[in-house]
């Protein structure tokens, strides 16, 4: 009798790059929990420890460091959850036919209110071709939302931001796009802004809030619409976020 071998080989090479990603997912979110759990125990311990020596002002500016930092742990804990419930498969988007234009006109109002009259626009530009068609009404406010609020985060100085939604019939799509005429991204920082906890400058974005997730939570709720999303933009030439949905109407 022949004797033979039977040699069995797996490609593991994907499995070996997924858990590349869960690790550095577990690295970046424990180093992201980290700085604000520091402060807080540094300043809880003083209080506890000092309380009865420090000013009042003292642990006033303490207790208020304590808050600030709470928030940004709650913060950060409720984009961590909104990005695994996007992902789970149970949590599926709910699409229904509805104006996207009505939509819009109702969100943009309360934006309207933080404008500076003396020159800033929030412009709506909305293609008369677009009609009612089916997307998820709360994760596609959530959209806009997102990318509104960062054009009054990190381009406070915009003079105009403008919202626009084009019908695009070679391919059948939406196209919306959040533009504003603020700094922009410099050209290094852009490929990588749709990842997780990406800031352009981190510090910075930290202080007003920012957990890095936005646009990837972004990117995910496009992404589960079937569409995709995108960015133009060049440092001092302002940014421009586009993102497709395909356009069905039943
Ligand atoms: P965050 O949740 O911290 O706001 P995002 O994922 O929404 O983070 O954005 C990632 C980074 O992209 C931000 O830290 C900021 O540096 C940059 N960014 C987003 N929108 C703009 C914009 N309109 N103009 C300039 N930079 C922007």
């Amino acid at each position: 009798m022949r004797k033979s071998t039977l040699l069995v080989l797996h490609d593991i090479t994907r499995l070996k790059s997924l858990e590349v990603v869960r690790r550095d997912f577990v690295a970046n979110v424990s180093h992201e929990l980290r700085t604000p759990l520091t402060i807080i125990k540094g300043f809880a311990e003083t209080l506890v420890e000092d309380h009865a020596t420090l000013p009042v002002e003292t642990r006033a500016r303490f207790l208020d460091k304590i808050v600030n930092n709470a928030q940004r742990l709650h913060v950060l804990v409720e984009d961590l959850l909104e990005l695994s419930r996007l992902e789970s498969q149970s949590e599926q988007i709910q699409p229904s036919v509805q104006s996207l234009q009505q939509l819009l006109e109702e969100m943009l109002e309360p934006y309207r209110l933080r404008l500076n009259p003396e020159g800033q626009v929030l412009k709506l530009d909305f293609d008369e071709r677009v009609g009612e068609f089916a997307f998820d009404r709360f994760r596609i406010q959530q959209v806009f939302d997102n990318l509104i609020e960062n054009g009054f985060r990190y381009a406070p100085d915009f003079t105009l931001l403008a919202v626009s939604v084009r019908y695009d019939d070679a391919n059948d799509l939406i196209q919306c796009t959040v533009a504003d005429d603020g700094p922009g991204i410099p050209a290094k920082d852009v490929p990588h802004i749709f990842e997780r906890f990406y800031r352009v400058d981190k510090g910075r974005s930290r202080d007003s809030g920012g957990t890095g997730l936005g646009l990837s939570i972004i990117k995910h709720i496009v992404q589960q619409h079937g569409g995709s999303v995108s960015v133009e933009s060049e440092a001092g030439q302002g940014a421009a976020f586009h993102f497709s949905l395909p356009y069905v109407q039943s």
